[in-house]
């Protein structure tokens, strides 16, 4: 048994993950139900990607404010259509949330709503803290989460207006030091977002459905494992909303986890392979947490030489096309490639497009390869390929590229799973 603490994006998209690979899960949260306001408005295309593998991402895409561009002060300045193209989508995190739980409840599993992380779990069951910032799972393991705040006093703000704004763009207002920045949502909204209250306002707001002011804090968990106690989500790295990362990143925690714990739980592998997941997925926070944070501080700051490195540098910068798809790579998240023992052969580690939508392991090759992955991996989808054998994660990374010859890939596969070869049947819902 798993227990999973949290049911916000994270915790559920990891208890669908796992339930899909047929391990039994219980999750609760603290909550008294779900959240009807939202923090998130963007997933990104990955994030879209493994909402799709889990059969939760559902008439999002319909719903969805898709952007085609970034103004600054009224002047295009950035293109997003190679984002729009990857399938960003601007919605609700609340709708990503209802997505999941209907998901979660066709896969069988119902929320314990009300009921507060545990202090333990028994030896040989798993406990994941999906639990946010303030993880109580992370402080109770003893786990550091190190870091310092960006920003002060933050407002967010969701409302009903009339104004006359393209609504496929943000758009980001400065005036002198102060800075807003507008976001078209679906069903009319718009979002409002200023650090230190910003003054800007395209004009008469009709009714405002929820505002917040936030503090940003840029933190990670020095470690994402310690025993039988795993981290995810914002339990492990917190950082700035600019460039809308934060969900997406507990996403894709969840996604690298779930394959995971389910081999271990099954038996298919030693529980080191679970070191590969903090390996693999702890330097994408980290690399989440380097970008954002002197973004924020540059785009944000107030300050007269922070004012003039933006105008000066960062906005003819960003005219730069080059400049451009390495933004749109990065905010997309389909550039993250792993390394380490778990991936070989050349591009090995790096997402397979062809195959990123499965959500199982996919072997390219001959019918003996096969079944040597199936003997030791379960479930696996077949292509036929002539030549050089593919092994593909239910994450859509490259696992293994290698001769078609079936004893390479199962010394491989001996060598990263740990455990004798034992036959077992894994079921998939
Ligand atoms: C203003 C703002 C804008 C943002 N915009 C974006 C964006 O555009 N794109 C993006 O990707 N991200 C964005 N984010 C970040 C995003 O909202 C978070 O990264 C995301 O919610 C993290 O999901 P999670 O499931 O890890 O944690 P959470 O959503 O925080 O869920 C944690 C859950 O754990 C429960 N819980 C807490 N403590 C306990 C306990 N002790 N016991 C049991 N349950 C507990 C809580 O009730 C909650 O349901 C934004 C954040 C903010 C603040």
């Amino acid at each position: 048994m798993i227990t999973i603490v949290g049911a916000g994006p994270t915790g559920m998209a990891l208890a669908c993950g796992l339930r899909q690979f047929g391990v039994d899960v219980r999750i609760v949260d603290v909550a008294d139900g779900p959240a009807t306001t939202s923090r998130a408005l963007g997933v990104q295309p990955r994030g879209a990607e493994v909402l799709a593998r889990l059969g939760a991402l559902g008439d999002l895409p319909e719903k969805a404010v898709r952007l085609r561009g970034l103004r600054i002060n009224g002047e295009p300045a950035l293109d997003l259509g190679l984002l729009r193209e990857a399938g960003q989508l601007v919605v609700s995190q609340a709708w990503v949330e209802q997505r999941l739980r209907d998901r979660l409840s066709a896969l069988g599993v119902e929320i314990e709503w009300n009921t507060p992380a545990p202090a333990a779990v028994p030896d040989g069951e798993w406990l994941v803290g999906c639990d946010g910032a303030h993880s109580a799972v992370r402080k109770r393991a003893g786990i550091a989460f190190e870091g310092e705040q960006v920003m002060e006093n933050f407002l967010l703000r969701d409302v009903h207006a009339r104004w006359d704004l393209d609504r496929e763009s943000i758009h980001i207002y400065f005036d002198g030091p102060a800075m807003t920045t507008v976001f078209p949502l679906p069903g009319g909204l718009w979002r409002v977002m200023a650090p230190d209250g910003g003054r800007w306002t395209p004009g008469p707001v009709d009714s405002v459905e929820w505002e917040s002011t936030f503090r940003i804090h840029r933190r990670q968990a020095a470690s994402y494992r310690r025993g039988n106690v795993l981290l995810a989500g914002d339990a492990a790295h917190i950082h700035s909303p600019l460039g809308g990362q934060g969900m997406n990143t507990g996403l894709g925690d969840a996604d690298n986890l779930a394959w995971k714990l389910a081999l271990v739980v099954h038996g298919r592998a030693a529980d080191r392979l679970l070191d590969t997941y903090e390996s693999e997925r702890r330097p994408v926070g980290a690399r989440v947490l380097a970008a954002t944070t002197p973004a924020t501080r540059l785009v944000m700051g107030s300050g007269r030489l922070t004012r003039t490195a933006r105008d000066r540098v960062l906005w003819p910068l960003l005219g730069a096309p080059v400049v451009q798809r390495r933004l749109v790579r990065f905010a997309s998240q389909l550039d993250v490639r792993y390394s380490g023992p778990l991936v070989a052969g050349r591009r090995g580690g790096e997402r397979v497009p062809a195959f990123a939508r499965v959500g199982r392991w996919v072997l390219a090759g001959p019918p003996a390869c096969l079944e040597v992955a199936r003997d030791r991996l379960g479930d696996v989808v077949h292509h036929e390929r002539a030549g050089e054998t593919l092994l593909v994660r239910p994450d859509g990374h490259l696992a293994w590229r290698g001769p078609s010859t079936p004893g390479r890939l199962a010394a491989w596969l001996n060598e990263v799973l740990g455990v004798p070869a034992t036959p077992r049947r894994t079921t998939r819902s």
